[in-house]
C-alpha cells in the first residue's frame, strides 16, 4: 500500500478541534448512563462520543453489551448534543445496524483486526461507504496485519480511514495492560503520514493514573487524536472499571496536555524536533529495558556456573558474540569501534553481576 492523501481528508474537512478527542464509556449500560455522560461531554473539546454496544470479552459469562437497543440511545445523544457517534463493529450484522442508525464512525476492535476473515467481512459489508472507519491495532505487535486491515478497507472503496493505537498484549507483566511498543505507530506514521493516527491510552494503561503521561507521549509523537474511556461512575462501570475516568477528570487531562500547534516556521521546526526527541526517548527507554533484561539472564547464567563450578569468563563464547555483533552492527551503520566499546561495557557489567552470584554464600 502507498501513502494516500485522501485517507486524511475527512479529518481536515470536519474541522474538528485538534487533537481529535473521542470519549465516552467502554460500554453503553443504560439509557440514563449514556445520556448523562454525553451531556457532561457536550460543551468540552470532545468531538466524538464512543460507546461499546457489543463487547468482546476475554471470558464468557461477563457483560457482553446491551446490543441493538443501545443504538437508539446513541441516536438520542447525537440529536441532543451534536456529538459525532462512534461504535465498534465486529461482523456484517453489526455493520448493517450501524449504517441503519447512521453511526458516523465505525471502528474495528483489536480482537477483530487479527482475523483477515472478519476484517474482509466488515469491508464487504461496508463497501463504498462514506462513513469513517478506524482500525485498531491487532492484539499482537504485527504491523503488516494492521496495515492489511487498512488495505482490505481501501480496496473495498472505503476512503475515510484512520488507525487507533491501543497497545499490544504481552505475556510478561508490566505497568501497562497493553504494551505501547511506540516504535510500531512511529513506523506506521513514517510510512503513511496521511493516515490519521489516534491513540487509545485507556486500553494501553488499563488504569487511570498513567493516562495523562501516555496521552502526552502520543501528542509529542504527532498523533492526531485520543480515544479515552469516560464514565459518570467509573468504579461501578460494567466493563473496564479501572481505566475509566469521569468527564470532569477528562477535561482536566485535556487542559493539562501540552498541545503543540504549528503556527509558523519556527513552531514547525520545534514541533518536528520535539517529535524526533520523543522518538529518541522511547528508544532509550527500550534500550535500558533490554539491558536490564540481559543482566537478569546473565545473573541466571552466573547461578548455573556456580552450580557446576565453571569460570565466569568464557573467552571463546565472548569472541563469537563480538564477531557477530560487529558484522550486524556494520549492516546497521554502526562503526566497529563503537560496537566493540559498547559490548565491552555490557560484558563487564555482566561479569560483575555474575561474580557477585558466584562468590555469594
Ligand atoms: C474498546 O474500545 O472498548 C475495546 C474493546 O477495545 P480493544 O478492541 O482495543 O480491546
Ligand atoms: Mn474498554
Amino acid at each position: 500500500m502507498e501513502n494516500k492523501k485522501e485517507m486524511r481528508n475527512w479529518l481536515d474537512e470536519l474541522k474538528l478541534i485538534h487533537p481529535l478527542v473521542i470519549a465516552g464509556p467502554c460500554s453503553a449500560e443504560t439509557e440514563d448512563q449514556v445520556l448523562k455522560i454525553a451531556h457532561d461531554l457536550k460543551d468540552t473539546d470532545v468531538s466524538v462520543y464512543r460507546a461499546g454496544i457489543w463487547k468482546p470479552r476475554t471470558r464468557p459469562g461477563m457483560f457482553e453489551g446491551v446490543g441493538a437497543i443501545g443504538l437508539k440511545w446513541l441516536e438520542k445523544v447525537k440529536k441532543e448534543t451534536g456529538l459525532l457517534i462512534a461504535i465498534e463493529v465486529a461482523n456484517a450484522s453489526h455493520v448493517k445496524l450501524a449504517l441503519e442508525y447512521d453511526i458516523d464512525i465505525l471502528w474495528i476492535g483489536a480482537r477483530s483486526t487479527v482475523s483477515p476473515f472478519i476484517v474482509q467481512e466488515i469491508a464487504d459489508a461496508l463497501n463504498g461507504t462514506e462513513k469513517i472507519v478506524l482500525v485498531k491495532n491487532p492484539v499482537n505487535p504485527d504491523l503488516s496485519l494492521w496495515l492489511g486491515g487498512i488495505e482490505r478497507l481501501y480496496t473495498a472503496n472505503i476512503k475515510k480511514l484512520g488507525v487507533i493505537h491501543r497497545g499490544f498484549s504481552t505475556y510478561e507483566k508490566s505497568k501497562y495492560r497493553n504494551n505501547p511498543e511506540w516504535q510500531l505507530p512511529i513506523e506506521l506514521q513514517n510510512r503513511f503520514p496521511d493516515l490519521p493516527l489516534i491513540c487509545d491510552p485507556s486500553h494501553i494503561a488499563g488504569r487511570r493514573d498513567i493516562l495523562q503521561d501516555i496521552s502526552q507521549t502520543a501528542l509529542d509523537l504527532n498523533f492526531d487524536g485520543l480515544m479515552i474511556e469516560t464514565h459518570i461512575d467509573p468504579d461501578n462501570a460494567w466493563s473496564d472499571a479501572a481505566q475509566q475516568i469521569t468527564p470532569k477528570t477528562l477535561v482536566q487531562l485535556m487542559d493539562d496536555l501540552k498541545i503543540r500547534k504549528v503556527t509558523n516556521e519556527e513552531a514547525d521546526y520545534k514541533n518536528k524536533l520535539n517529535t524526533l526527541r520523543t522518538q529518541i526517548d522511547v528508544i532509550d527507554h527500550g534500550l535500558l529495558d533490554n539491558l536490564g533484561k540481559r543482566m537478569k539472564v546473565a545473573i541466571e547464567i552466573g547461578g548455573l556456573k556456580k552450580l557446576k563450578n565453571v569460570a565466569v569468563l568464557q573467552t571463546k563464547r565472548w569472541n563469537e558474540i563480538l564477531g557477530k555483533m560487529i558484522l550486524e552492527g556494520e549492516q546497521k551503520g554502526l562503526s566497529e569501534e563503537f560496537v566493540l566499546r559498547m559490548f565491552k561495557a555490557i560484558h563487564q557489567e555482566s561479569i560483575n553481576h555474575q561474580e557477585k552470584v558466584i562468590n555469594s554464600k
